[in-house]
């Protein structure tokens, strides 16, 4: 079943089992929710959508860029998975990295958040300077601030597109990351956060002014859905039971701007809540498992 990845002005990306397409045609359709919902239905069947995949030249480029996986490669090479600004997720070669005296040592670690100067190679960029911004060195220190950080790379990994900006989502996860790396708040309160607004990002927030059924404002029993908040009348089965602090905390998160967004005080119940509405999102919205909530 295709995955509608991101919409942009009329065009949306569309996550498929063999990669990412272009689909041009969605003014056809429109552009909310619904109809969101529609394409996914449709899509597979028909191959009358205008299907493309996106696929610029390559050349040479600076970037910025955080470190979302690193893989061995040859004898003391590695092979990066990276999140730019501008150019969303990219594949580079940085040869040399893995011995003990060289230049990309820094730079080429996982979480790592630099400066790169990539060279255009056959098929891929390789690495020929960086510099390191942001090391995020606090997340090896703490165990729960380095799984909650971990997911937030695997979360980047499996989602972002090739090709496209991810800006606002590349500086969602540097934020979680630096506020999982200063470690003054619970991991899973950023986690919770980093989920919640990666929804919204995506367009997808649960509306949270009042019931999606009814449009009654009541905070005393509200439950969750992937539409939004609903009265203990409206119920769905799959629903998750929100505090009036759960209710309040969730307006926060998805009201304020991103650096406000983490910020605030909660029970762990109320934390627990949080997290426990971000997997239903990610439940709804996407059909596969990310591996680390597994040690969440
Ligand atoms: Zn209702």
């Amino acid at each position: 079943m295709p995955r509608v990845a991101r919409e942009l002005e009329g065009v949306a990306l569309i996550r498929m089992r063999k990669g990412i397409f272009k689909w041009n045609n969605m003014n056809a359709v429109g552009s909310n929710l619904h109809c969101l919902v529609t394409l996914r239905c449709t899509l597979h069947i028909g191959k009358a959508a205008e299907i493309t995949r996106i696929k610029k030249p390559m050349e040479s480029i600076k970037t910025r860029g955080l470190v979302l996986k690193e893989y061995e490669a040859g004898e003391s090479d590695k092979r990066l998975l990276l999140l730019c600004k501008e150019h969303g997720r990219m594949m580079i070669y940085a040869r040399g990295a893995r011995k003990p005296k060289s230049k990309f040592m820094a730079s080429a670690q996982l979480f790592t958040y630099s400066d790169f100067v990539l060279t255009a190679g056959r098929g891929f960029h390789a690495l020929a300077q960086a510099q390191v911004i942001e090391s995020f060195y606090g997340l090896r220190t703490d165990y729960d601030a380095l799984t909650a950080a971990h997911l937030v790379v695997e979360v980047c990994e499996k989602t972002l597109l090739e090709d496209t900006q991810c800006d606002e989502l590349l500086l969602l996860a540097l934020k979680a990351l630096g506020y999982l790396n200063k470690q003054k708040l619970p991991p899973l309160q950023v986690a919770s956060v980093f989920f919640i607004r990666f929804f919204a990002y995506y367009g997808l927030a649960p509306e949270t002014q009042g019931c999606t059924v009814c449009g009654e404002i009541a905070d005393t029993e509200m439950y969750i859905s992937a539409e939004g908040l609903i009265c203990r009348i409206h119920k769905p089965g799959y629903g998750i039971r929100l505090s009036q602090a759960g209710v309040y905390a969730l307006r926060h998160i998805l009201g304020r701007e991103l650096t406000g967004a983490f910020l605030f005080n909660a029970r762990d119940d109320v934390i627990k809540e949080l997290w426990e509405t971000s997997q239903m999102l990610w439940r709804c919205h996407f059909d596969w498992k990310l591996k680390t909530t597994e040690f969440i």
